[in-house]
């Protein structure tokens, strides 16, 4: 257990590697583990099939507001054309509003959670016990993304792989509602040059010492 905290709060921008480490996290302290991206994906991916036109509000916040866990667990869902059209959805304050109640109903839940996405620790659970931003070099972070495509076999372009991560960055960081930002009592890690371990072990130390 990690002492007194029971939420985790690990923020941050695509391919930055926090999928990794909050994985990790919650295998080291025994805690459920949540990627919130999903729900995102799982609702941008329904938007794609059903041709729903982005000026369809309510139709996408009841699809929100309906979502399953085993919408999660679609195979297509880390697809890019679903991430780009999540990072659209996201921007919606309607759904937005809708995902929160799964996402906060997921931490509450013992022993503990979790939760990896962007907006965790600035407002889904501002009083997270331990918040974590972990980022890396847009550069970094597109060679990380393109070697995992083609390591699932899919042939992709490091310039468009780039272009399409700043592109998603933009919108994430730009929106009016939830934008991609560290809270002020976050840790935020760079991690364009650490090891996989380097991170975890800088992730638990912050988190032991706020547990303690
Ligand atoms: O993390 P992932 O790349 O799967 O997220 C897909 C998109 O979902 C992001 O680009 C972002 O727009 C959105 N998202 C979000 N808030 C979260 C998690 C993901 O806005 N907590």
């Amino acid at each position: 257990m990690a002492g007194g905290v029971r939420i985790i709060a690990v923020d941050g921008p695509a391919a930055a590697g926090k999928g990794t480490i909050a994985r990790r996290l919650a295998d080291h302290y025994g805690y459920r583990f949540l990627d919130t991206g999903l729900l995102y994906r799982a609702v941008g991916a329904r938007v794609l099939d059903e041709g729903l036109k982005l000026a369809d509000e309510a139709a996408i916040a009841r699809m929100a507001a309906g979502l399953n866990p085993v919408d999660l667990e679609r195979p297509d869902l880390r697809s890019e054309p679903i991430g780009q059209m999540a990072s659209k959805v996201a921007a919606m304050p309607v759904v937005r509003a809708a995902l929160l109640d799964f996402q906060r109903r997921f931490g509450r839940e013992p022993p503990g959670a979790v939760l990896d996405g962007r907006d965790i620790g600035t407002v889904i659970f501002p009083d997270a016990g331990a918040k974590l931003f972990i980022t890396a070099s847009p550069e970094a972070r597109a060679r990380r993304r393109l070697k995992e495509l083609r390591e699932k076999g899919i042939r992709a372009i490091e310039e468009r792989v780039l272009a399409e991560m700043k592109e998603r960055d933009a919108r994430d960081g730009g929106r009016e509602v939830a934008p991609l930002k560290p809270a002020d009592d976050a840790l935020v890690i760079d991690s364009t040059d650490l090891t996989p371990d380097e991170v975890f072990h800088r992730a638990v130390s912050f988190i032991d010492s706020k547990g303690g």
